[in-house]
């Protein structure tokens, strides 16, 4: 089963288990000035999970199209990407742990067919100083679950000291996490405000035997091991409890809110680690090998951070975003030129935008037509933007390259920003990977230029006004 089947699937699951699907949220939140983007499912509908009536009832599902940019570091890797799509199922004072963790299972197992026996979970070890218990009931329901599958489901608390999660055997079926493993906004639990809701987090992984453990993470490996052993396909977050003056209490009305990611389980149904090999990545992918003439296996980084830029960016650009010098117009920059500056390094030195967006319309035909209804003026937008960057790339770099012995200062990164349009994320990235010094002081150095110009710009409009 590939990731459209997948999101088919689930929400047609979803539908049977007496769920309304709701359409996705554009990647740029309507009423919330204090997040940039959607990040994830349960974004949109907060406002609902801390009390108010949704229209569409107590049982809702979706997938929702989400940007982290909090994740740009990590694309390259097996299992990030800035844009990814989140299957996602609520309960709104309706069915809680049992149901929850019995249909996540079912749709694992039965739907898309993954291997019960190379599935792992996570559950909330438990806060005694806020008097918050182990999320024992949860771990029963996944211990019955296994059981009826004929595996024995042993447990770890792996926040203890001597966890005993080993290498040969991929760990324990149950580890008990701290943090990880609870929900609340701004996530720690001492810093809620009275009154504000919070809950335990049970969390899947499928686990990839062939892969080695990498003792560079640690001496064991377990479930939140980031060597790519187990890859995390979703977590349930269990919304039961309310602050108080003293510790917590039960909420009233409980909830639930699962997010999944649809790549992932896409990669795990396919028996790949690595989420580039699906369907909706895999075919851009296919066309960067043939436009660069270079294989997959020999530039695997830089082929990912393009594909995963450019999807991102069409998407972007579906939900109304131009390329801009603030907020999601800067992060839209930054991904294009980010993506730019990889397929140089791959010789791609010729405009190719044009011929990739084509084939995102194409992956998201069915499903998000959108995409293609845009396409001429994704092309157009994204191709400006991309001659205007190649333009001044080869340039910019000369100059970044001539700081290799003096290092370089926050001021002269204003510089390569200003005349070459280098986001200074990406060119503070160029240095460190050119081992060329970065000024410990460079942030505060980059900010002085830049209010700097903007007062004299400032002072230049009331002049001609
Ligand atoms: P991870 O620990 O792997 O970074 P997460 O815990 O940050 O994931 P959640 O916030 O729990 O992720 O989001 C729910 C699900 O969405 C995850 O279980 C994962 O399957 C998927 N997901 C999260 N971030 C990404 C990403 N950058 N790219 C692809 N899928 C993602
Ligand atoms: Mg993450
Ligand atoms: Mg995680
Ligand atoms: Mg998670």
């Amino acid at each position: 089963m590939d990731a459209d089947a997948i999101r088919a699937a689930f929400l047609e699951y979803m539908t049977e288990q007496g769920h309304v699907v709701i359409p996705r949220a554009p990647l740029i939140p309507r009423d919330d000035p204090t997040t940039l983007f959607t990040g994830s499912g349960m974004q949109p509908l907060l406002p609902y999970l801390l009390g108010a009536d949704h229209p569409a009832g107590t049982r809702l599902a979706d997938s929702q199209t989400c940007l982290r940019v909090q994740d740009i570091e990590e694309v390259g890797d097996n299992r990030h990407t800035t844009f990814f799509e989140m299957l996602g199922n609520w309960s709104l004072g309706d069915y809680f742990k049992d149901e929850q963790i019995r249909q996540f299972w079912t749709f694992l197992t039965e739907r898309v067919g993954l291997d019960p026996d190379r599935i792992y979970v996570s559950c909330f070890i438990g806060d005694p100083t806020h008097g918050i218990p182990k999320d024992d009931e949860s771990a029963a329901v996944w211990t019955r679950l296994f059981a009826e599958a004929g595996i024995a489901a042993d447990q770890v608390e792996v926040d203890t000291e001597e966890h005993a999660a080993s290498v040969g055997t991929g760990g324990a079926r149950i580890a008990f996490y701290g943090k990880k493993n609870w929900w609340c906004r701004g996530g720690k639990a001492e810093e809620m405000p009275i009154g504000e809701p919070g809950g335990p987090d049970t969390e899947v992984f499928y686990l990839f035997p062939h892969i080695e453990h990498d003792p560079a993470y640690g001496t064991h490996c377990h479930q939140n091991c980031d060597c790519g052993r187990f890859i995390e396909l979703g977590n349930s977050v269990f919304m039961e409890y309310r602050r108080t003056e003293t510790g917590f209490e039960p909420l009233p009305r409980r909830n639930v809110d699962y997010g999944g990611g649809l790549a992932r389980i896409a990669a795990a149904a396919l028996n790949t680690s690595d989420v580039f090999r699906i369907g909706l990545l895999w075919p851009i992918v296919e066309q960067l090998e043939v436009l660069s003439g270079r294989s997959y296996d020999d530039e695997t980084h830089a082929m990912r951070v393009i594909a995963d830029h450019l999807r991102g960016a069409t998407f972007l650009a579906v939900d109304g975003v131009r390329p801009g010098n603030k907020a999601q117009g800067y992060v839209m920059r930054r991904l294009i030129r980010r993506a730019v500056r990889y397929a140089f390094k791959l010789g791609l030195e010729e405009n190719f935008f044009p011929q990739i967006i084509p084939t995102v319309a194409g992956i998201y035909d069915v499903h998000y037509p959108e995409v293609k209804q845009h396409a001429d003026t994704v092309v157009a937008i994204l191709a400006k933007e991309e001659q205007a960057f190649r333009r001044t790339l080869r340039k910019g770099l000369k100059q970044l390259g001539g700081y290799r012995r003096t290092g370089v200062t926050g001021a002269e990164l204003f510089v390569l920003y200003d005349t070459f349009g280098f986001p200074v994320e990406l060119s503070t990235e160029e240095a460190r990977q050119r081992g060329i010094t970065v000024s410990e002081t460079w942030r505060a150095e980059f900010d002085e230029q830049m209010a700097a110009q903007r007062a004299r710009s400032q002072q230049a409009t009331s002049l001609h006004a």
